[in-house]
């Protein structure tokens, strides 16, 4: 239980590494970057570091306290991530449900089985003031005891603006031995009041090498899956995950609908199909959605190309085999290519109806290539 097992990002492991053993740690950090490149997994790793009982940068992972930390229970740590929302106001973990709190739970459990797991509740409203406000109580609380309180602020972005201004109360005043990290993969929709009080660390995508090497050190997917799941997740490890263990948690039906919007034809169909993939308004839903797309046109290229055994969406082989040989022509290596380069753009500051819009012209002229053919 080390430091490797945080994916690349040598960078930012030696820059903890010089804050750690000069002791110039500082009272709040935001982790900021990508979704899945590490950022919650190297706070906690940081938090277990600061409370093994042998010291030093590297825990030992066997002392009682690297073993709470390892369960994510420990006296010294506090999760803070989106909670339901109770009607109107700001719900406290105490009024939380039995179900809500075992969904919480098991949200815990999932993190500390993988630190690269999106700790995510079905409902959840966004960080609530209550959260944030226990944290000054809780330092003051254990700062007799040896070690370091590490509150782990985890999409941060999600703090509602009551829980904004809390927070920045204990900004604005350190307390002790109390280490905040924020972690997001939007800085931008921070107060700037919250980002200038806090030390920035920047967490880059990951290589496509590392993140497919600890695909296959740490699942049992195949060389194949391993493959295509890094190609496609865009250097971000946990998205990796998802697409080779649960299917990219996008239905994959909704997949199917919108190909079929695109070969039928009719623009209008086609309109209505993405304002329901757009109707969440969030990117990450848009880049997974984009990325499973992706993984069809590989799975029709696999059966193209007589490797059905690569299929990687198992479950939708027969609609998969029907689609290779209703469209013999298709050309899905560049379909792929050219999802690869939208995706890139949902990054940037693009109108994405627009880009769907074109997207799917592109995604069209490769699967009927003579159509436009001279
Ligand atoms: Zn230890």
């Amino acid at each position: 239980m080390s430091w490797d097992q945080i994916i690349g990002q040598q960078r930012v492991k030696q820059l903890l590494r010089g804050m750690c053993e000069s002791g110039r740690l500082p009272h709040a950090m935001l982790f900021h970057g990508p979704e899945g490149t590490g950022k919650d997994a190297a706070a906690l790793m940081l938090a277990r570091a600061l409370n093994c009982r042998e010291g030093g940068f590297d825990p030992c992972g066997s002392c009682s306290s690297c073993q709470s930390m390892q369960r994510l229970r420990h006296p010294r740590l506090k999760l803070v991530f989106p909670l339901v929302s109770k009607a109107d106001e700001d719900t406290a973990v105490d009024k939380l449900s039995d179900e809500e709190l075992e969904e919480m739970n098991a949200q815990i459990d999932a993190k500390a089985e993988n630190p690269y797991h999106h700790m995510r509740m079905a409902k959840a409203a966004g960080i609530k003031i209550s959260s944030v406000r226990d944290i000054r109580h809780e330092a003051a609380f254990r700062a007799s005891t040896d070690g370091r309180t590490v509150v782990l602020i985890s999409d941060a972005d999600r703090m509602n603006s009551n829980a904004a201004n809390a927070l920045l109360k204990t900004l604005e005043e350190p307390t002790g031995d109390l280490l905040l990290i924020l972690t997001t993969a939007r800085k931008d929709s921070l107060l700037p009041t919250i980002i200038s009080r806090c030390q920035l660390l920047r967490f880059e995508p990951l290589q496509e090498r590392e993140i497919h090497d600890a695909l296959l050190r740490r699942t049992d997917i195949s060389k194949e899956e391993a493959g295509a799941a890094a190609q496609l997740s865009g250097g971000s490890y946990g998205l990796a995950l998802q697409l080779a263990l649960e299917g990219g948690l996008i239905k994959r039906e909704e997949v199917l609908a919108y190909l079929r919007a695109i070969v039928a034809g009719n623009p209008n169909k086609l309109m209505e199909r993405i304002q329901t993939i757009l109707a969440e308004e969030d990117k990450q839903t848009l880049v997974r959605f984009l990325v499973v797309v992706a993984t069809w046109f590989r799975d029709v290229l696999a059966v193209q190309s007589d490797a059905a055994d690569r299929v990687l969406n198992s479950d939708f082989r027969e609609p998969i085999q029907k689609f290779a040989e209703h469209y013999p022509d298709a050309d899905c290596s560049r379909a792929v290519d050219e999802i690869a380069y939208f995706i890139d753009l949902v990054q940037k500051n693009v109108h994405l109806v627009n880009m769907m819009i074109v997207l799917s012209k592109r995604l069209r002229r490769c699967i009927i290539p003579s159509e436009h053919a001279f």
